[in-house]
């Protein structure tokens, strides 16, 4: 079995996860990239990618495995720039993303290029241990390694006309403290080998952890944990002294809890209607909230898409570009009418034509209904960064933007059925079970975000395009619609 500085990662995030990898695989068969994460792992790629025309002499080791480490060997008698250079020692095998000769210092260095804005030194994503575990191999391979870093995004740049790969990029100098974390890696990697040669553990430390933290052999590891559990409590892992006590005396359903008057309010509405397996409403306290909105009533929502790569001017690595938008406008007489926008073809400045037309749509009198609010606010920020010229009325339209979501966030309305969450997609199948996402083509933000991409892509038939261009228009208007319904159930209530 060869054990990867991925599996290394792994490792120190998660032991367990590890060890269920590498002996039960077919625990993960079903388990899909989501659209995030393969995006995650494209724009990995693409930095990658555009880092290496920094290093037009390099050579890339195109072999796998054996082969790989064969070729890496020739490369480096030549002392070329290397991309993907592969080692192996005993059961540890890397693959280097850039490696390249030092002449002043007689050595090798050691580049990660990561599609990161910053280093990061938290696990899972720990660039230090990481570059460590790469020098710890490639040193035990004979090779000496005289500097190590990491070449990031540069969190500052933004995009105007053609990307300048040199700008994008940032090298950040972890010599120092790759070498500090050598001992500790060192240790961590011999600790790893040897829980790999162990019988399963029992359980998993994610027990003690809230329902996010759990990854999806949650289940498989703790199955006397009902599905919805004590983990699933508003905000339990801020309370974990509590969980654990729970933990710890088998108390693992809702209604097993000994302490419930221990409760935080939220956690005590999310027990109560549980216990009660109906809704708690404070009919005052959304009569109060509705009541402060001004007609016409306008449920908006943005679509986003974000690259580590800017592909539009104005904008840096992973900066959301709001590409659509779907508004529902109620009137005071209860009228309802629709207005959409959807960039198709990205040409000269982007985002003004979205801004005009939101000016014709929008009524700055009116309150905007957002969901998440924050999410359209800060959108609407950068469009005024861009377009300063129109600060005053994206600014208004934020001072007076109201979050449907604090409805359910706040407690004002809690079903069991919402499982702790105030999330659209929660809320909705509850208040507006005939309002069903699932029947969508486009379901979710980062299928919109994917589809988008595909949609202003030249080699895109047109076609496919038009198929496209109606799914994500309906998609979004479903977001706002979805909106109006639930108004209209909190209003009727
Ligand atoms: S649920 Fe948590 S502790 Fe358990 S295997 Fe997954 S990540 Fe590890």
């Amino acid at each position: 079995m060869l054990i990867t500085k991925t599996d290394y990662l792994e490792y120190t995030f998660c032991r367990k996860n590890l060890w269920l990898r590498k002996h039960k695989p077919e625990l993960f068969v079903d388990v899909e990239f989501s659209d995030f994460e393969k995006k995650i792992i494209e724009d990995g790629n693409l930095a990658e990618a555009a880092c290496r025309l920094l290093y037009p002499e390099g050579v890339l080791v195109e072999s796998h495995h054996g082969q790989a480490v064969i070729d890496t060997k020739k490369v480096m008698e030549e002392k070329k720039t290397i991309f993907q250079a592969t080692f192996q020692e005993d059961v540890f095998y890397l693959r280097a993303d850039i490696l390249c000769f030092n002449v002043e210092l007689g050595g090798w260095e050691l580049w990660e290029v990561k599609a990161t804005n910053e280093v990061k030194r938290k696990v899972p994503h720990h660039h230090v241990n990481d570059l460590a575990f790469q020098k710890i191999v490639i040193e035990a391979c004979g090779v000496k390694v005289v500097k190590t870093g990491v070449i990031h995004l540069n969190r500052e740049y933004r995009k105007n006309g053609k990307v300048v790969n040199c700008e994008l990029f940032i090298e950040s100098d972890l010599t120092g403290e790759v070498t500090a974390a050598e001992e500790q890696v060192k240790g961590e990697m011999m600790q790893m080998k040897e829980c790999l040669t162990l019988p399963e553990e029992k359980g998993c430390a994610c027990v003690y952890e809230g329902r996010s933290n759990h990854c999806s052999t949650f289940a498989y590891s703790n199955p006397e944990v009902p599905e919805y559990s004590v983990h699933n409590f508003n905000r339990i892992g801020m309370s974990k002294k509590k969980l654990i006590d729970w933990v710890d005396r088998g108390e693992l359903a809702l209604t097993d809890i000994h302490n419930p008057e221990d409760l935080n309010a939220a956690q005590k509405l999310q027990y109560e209607s549980y216990v009660l397996g109906k809704a708690i409403i404070d009919y005052g306290a959304i009569k109060e909230a509705l009541g402060g909105l001004v007609f016409p009533l306008q449920f908006f929502d943005y679509e986003g898409y974000s690259s580590a790569i800017p592909m539009f001017d104005g904008f840096g690595a992973y900066e959301q570009i709001p590409f659509q938008y779907s508004l529902h406008i109620m009137g005071a007489d209860g009228e309802i009418e629709h207005r959409e926008f959807l960039i198709t073809e990205p040409e000269g400045d982007l985002t003004l034509p979205l801004i005009e037309r939101m000016k014709l749509d929008l009524d700055p009198n009116g309150t905007v209904i957002s969901w998440y609010s924050s999410y359209e606010k800060q959108r609407n920020d950068k469009l005024a960064e861009l377009h300063p010229e129109h600060a005053s009325f994206l600014k208004e339209i934020n001072d007076k933007m109201f979050d449907l979501m604090t409805i359910f966030s706040d407690g004002y309305y809690v079903d069991p059925a919402f499982k702790g969450s105030a999330s659209i997609k929660k809320v909705l199948p509850v208040l507006v079970p005939e309002l069903n996402y699932s029947v969508m083509n486009i379901s979710k933000g980062d299928q919109a975000s994917e589809r988008w991409e595909k949609l202003i892509l030249a080699s895109t038939s047109a076609s496919d395009k038009e198929k496209i261009k109606r799914d994500l228009l309906d998609y979004c208007a479903l977001d706002t619609w979805a909106m109006v319904e639930i108004y209209r159930v909190l209003k009727g209530l």
